[in-house]
């Protein structure tokens, strides 16, 4: 990476859940789905940030993207703040997001039922009835450090509203969970 002529900007990163959210541990336990969790308490992983503000920023800058006609090393803004196909680095990097603990509260987690349906005839499956662990509320908070160049940093406002754009995280949406308000900040 050339480290000449870049520009290190930091940002502070709020997701504030605007209702229950569900992300999938791929783990059952106790006959339920679990929650993405560390043992410090919930996350979001940074990849599901990554690929929604990836999304954004694309619809953005509506770059000419070259990584799809076989360039291995795309100069597009995108290519460029969030890495290309093969070698091409990232210069984006974005940590998990942490639960943001309220002192002596426990973290407001409830299991809620939703019925499998077939996706095809639009029917409940039989014996379908599955039980998802949800983070009821909360806010989760997470550091973005992005090494901007000269051509890149044009695009810094569009980069911090692909983040304020993120509308919903993990699954279930269309039943009304992972809705979130993002705030972000610059860490000076
Ligand atoms: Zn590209």
């Amino acid at each position: 990476m050339r480290l000449i002529g870049t520009l290190k900007k930091e940002y502070d990163i709020q997701l504030i859940l605007k209702s229950p959210m569900h992300i999938s541990s791929g783990t059952r336990q106790g006959g339920y789905n679990a929650i993405l969790r560390t043992s410090s308490g919930p996350i979001v992983p940074a990849s599901a940030i990554k690929g929604k503000a990836r999304d954004n920023f694309s619809k953005l800058v509506q770059s000419k993207c070259e990584s799809k006609s076989g360039n291995k090393y795309c100069t597009c803004p995108v290519c460029s703040i969030f890495g290309g196909t093969g070698y091409q680095p990232a210069r984006i990097i974005i940590e998990d997001f942490l639960f943001v603990k309220q002192d002596n509260a426990d973290v407001p987690i409830s299991i809620r039922p939703n019925v499998a349906i077939d996706r095809y005839r639009k029917v409940a499956k039989d014996q379908a009835l599955v039980f998802n662990e949800v983070l009821s509320k909360g806010v989760f908070h997470g550091r973005v450090q992005v090494y901007f160049t000269p051509e890149t940093i044009q695009f810094e406002k569009e980069l911090k509203l692909s983040f304020k754009m993120i509308e919903a995280i993990g699954t279930g949406k269309s039943r009304g969970l992972g809705f979130v308000h993002v705030e972000v900040k610059d860490i000076e």
